[in-house]
């Protein structure tokens, strides 16, 4: 069984040389948000990820859940870790100091946030929705709901929760029939059943916030008629503590795949007092608040669970001994040679490697350009930072996340036979990553979301940008004869993708089915693009870390790992590009009975 250690010489090579987060906040005038603080936050972080959280890890997995009366009791250990989480002021951490936040930006909090999810996403997951939800409530709500609520969601006394979902309702969001009735007093009485609730339920915090879609009595049909309401579990009493109970009620939890410590719940609202958050109708607009910054925190989890996924398979492929290596023994000692020594397990672990290594600077980098659109003080700066931030939201929840299923399940292919058994904790990954494919808008919504609107919807004007920026990084590094035959392939594609995105939107000009024919494609061709636009930089800073100190191990690991990703991951563009200029036609041409089992 493995165990879960931070890797902070990549965290630190990422935020201080990659991304030189000291310079970028130091830049707009945050001197306190320095290195040494960055440190502590690194240091403290991982403590707490591995000998606190990680722990809980298997256990939550194999316990999971107790639903008893409507009430959900969580795995042993989980609460303790949440106090302590809320004790040490970790749940502060982003939030606004108007509220008792802290007020870290984004950037600086996500290096722990990949290891709170390494540590335990399950867990995890019940302190990132809760911090979402704040942040919705504080952009939308009114003033006395911000004075209600965000305090004591801010300390984590009380959770958050998101509820969209209903059971004939998922994706097509239009089709919601929850209700909202108006009362005289200004608050409404919200009536109807949310499925697939996570954290609905819990036993960690005295009330939780749960964030609903309704539809008020007059709404237009569809999009435009949703509105969104703050139900709380319990309302709040005279001194605002959590009082009566508020007609919420847990139905059943579901019994599913992997993350079986976080409760998905069937939540049924009762005539629930809710208050309305933003204008009416305007519900959605506001949610995506709350989805947009999910959707990145499920990138994240993607992210943090390669990462974990990736660790257990180089202790073991350090540690089995099968066969002898194709050369002549490594360890004649020894019965056989760790399996480390075949090119076939090697193939694997370096694409786990650059996977991870790779996504965490697309990570880190989207974080800091998040900060950037918010503390930048030149607006059209800003907005430019805005619009970046929007093109790589879906490349970082879709593309990480196929990643991670690809990067789990070469974990259990590491282990053989023994990866398929529970005994070696490996095959828990691969059931908890499935899920981040899925929820928070699956990923063929991610990829419409970046083909359709993100490029089409800018008159492919993000694409442009993105491309601009990937071209400074090949004249800054390009250069440098180590770093030279990434950025020429690197160039080489970005033109053949320009030229794509032009083709596919004349085609779509003429045919709407060709976006949602060529969108995954186009989705997997955006994230390799950026995944090499992050492999040229670490590259680049690698090797003139190398020029100082030509025996430094993680720069020479860098490099080799670099040349893997831009010979053998990166050419899969070229399948990409052929499957999304196969057009809608052929995916198209059958009609339903001819789908049938002949
Ligand atoms: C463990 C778990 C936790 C969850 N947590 C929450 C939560 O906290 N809050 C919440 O509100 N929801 C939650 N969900 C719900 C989740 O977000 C939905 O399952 C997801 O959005 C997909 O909706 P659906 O399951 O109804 O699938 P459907 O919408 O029925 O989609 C089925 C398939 O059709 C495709 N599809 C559908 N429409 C289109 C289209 N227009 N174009 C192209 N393809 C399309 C989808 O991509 C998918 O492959 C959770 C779900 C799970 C399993």
């Amino acid at each position: 069984m493995y165990s879960y250690r931070a890797p902070l010489r990549d965290i630190r090579f990422v935020v201080h040389e990659v991304l030189d987060f000291e310079q970028h906040y130091r830049a707009y005038g945050r001197e306190e948000l320095n290195r040494e603080l960055l440190e502590g936050i690194l240091e403290e972080g991982a403590r707490f990820a591995e000998d606190v959280l990680a722990p809980t890890n298997r256990i939550g997995d194999e316990h999971g859940l107790t639903f008893e009366g409507g009430r959900v009791t969580t795995p042993p250990g989980f609460k303790a870790a949440y106090e302590r989480y809320c004790h040490d002021g970790w749940i502060t951490m982003t939030a606004d100091p108007a509220w008792g936040g802290q007020g870290l930006p984004t950037g600086f909090s996500l290096a722990f946030g990949e290891m709170l999810v390494s540590g335990n996403m399950a867990w995890r997951m019940y302190s990132g929705l809760t911090e979402s939800a704040a942040v919705t409530i504080a952009a939308h709500a009114s003033d006395a709901l911000k004075a209600l609520y965000l305090p004591k969601m801010v300390k984590g006394e009380w959770s958050g929760t998101m509820c969209l979902t209903e059971s004939h309702c998922g994706t097509d969001l239009g089709l919601l029939k929850t209700r909202a009735e108006p009362q005289a007093d200004g608050s409404y009485r919200v009536t109807g059943t949310k499925i697939f609730i996570s954290a609905g339920e819990h036993d960690l915090t005295s009330n939780i916030v749960h964030l609903v879609l309704a539809r008020l009595p007059d709404a237009p049909a569809g999009t435009r008629g949703i509105s969104l309401f703050v139900v709380p579990k319990r309302l709040p009493d005279a001194n605002g503590e959590a009082g009566a109970a508020n007609g919420v009620r847990c139905g059943s939890i579901e019994h599913k795949m992997g993350i079986h410590a976080s409760p998905t719940c069937v939540m049924h609202f009762n005539e629930s007092v809710g208050w309305l958050v933003g204008k009416p109708n305007e519900g959605l607009a506001c949610m995506f608040t709350m989805m947009n910054q999910a959707r990145l925190g499920v990138g994240l989890q993607g992210h943090g669970l390669s990462e974990l996924a990736w660790q257990a398979a180089i202790a073991y492929a350090n540690d089995r001994l099968q066969g002898r290596a194709m050369t002549g023994p490594k360890e004649p000692g020894k019965p056989a040679d760790p399996i480390i020594v075949h090119p076939d397990v090697r193939r694997m672990l370096l694409t786990q490697k650059a996977f991870v290594e790779g996504g965490r600077v697309l990570c880190f980098l989207t974080g800091r350009e998040i900060d950037s659109a918010h503390l930048n003080p030149d607006e059209t700066a800003r907005r430019r930072s805005q619009d970046l931030v929007a093109f790589l939201t879906p490349i970082v929840k879709g593309f990480l996340t196929e990643a991670a299923l690809e990067v789990t399940s070469l974990a259990v292919q590491i282990h053989g036979g023994h990866g398929f058994i529970r005994q070696t904790g490996v095959e828990q990954l691969m059931r908890d990553a499935r899920i981040t494919p899925i929820y928070e808008g699956t990923n063929g919504v991610q990829a419409l979301d970046l083909l359709g609107r993100k490029v089409f919807g800018t008159g492919g004007r993000s694409q442009q940008m993105i491309s601009g920026r990937i071209v400074e990084s090949i004249q800054k590094f390009g250069p440098l004869p180590d770093v030279a035959p990434f950025a020429a392939d690197l160039g080489k594609r970005l033109e053949q993708w320009g030229k794509l995105t032009a083709e596919l939107g004349a085609a779509a000009t003429r045919n709407p089915d060709e976006v949602g024919a060529a969108a995954t494609d186009y989705l997997h061709i955006a994230g390799y693009m950026c995944l090499g636009w992050c492999w040229l930089v670490a590259a680049g800073v690698a090797a003139k870390g190398l020029e100082q100190n030509p025996d430094d191990d993680f720069y020479k690991a860098k490099l080799v790992t670099a040349r893997h990703f831009f010979t053998r991951l990166l050419p899969r563009v070229d399948g990409h590009m052929a499957a999304a200029r196969a057009g809608a036609a052929g995916l198209m041409a059958l009609s339903a009975d001819q789908f049938a089992i002949a």
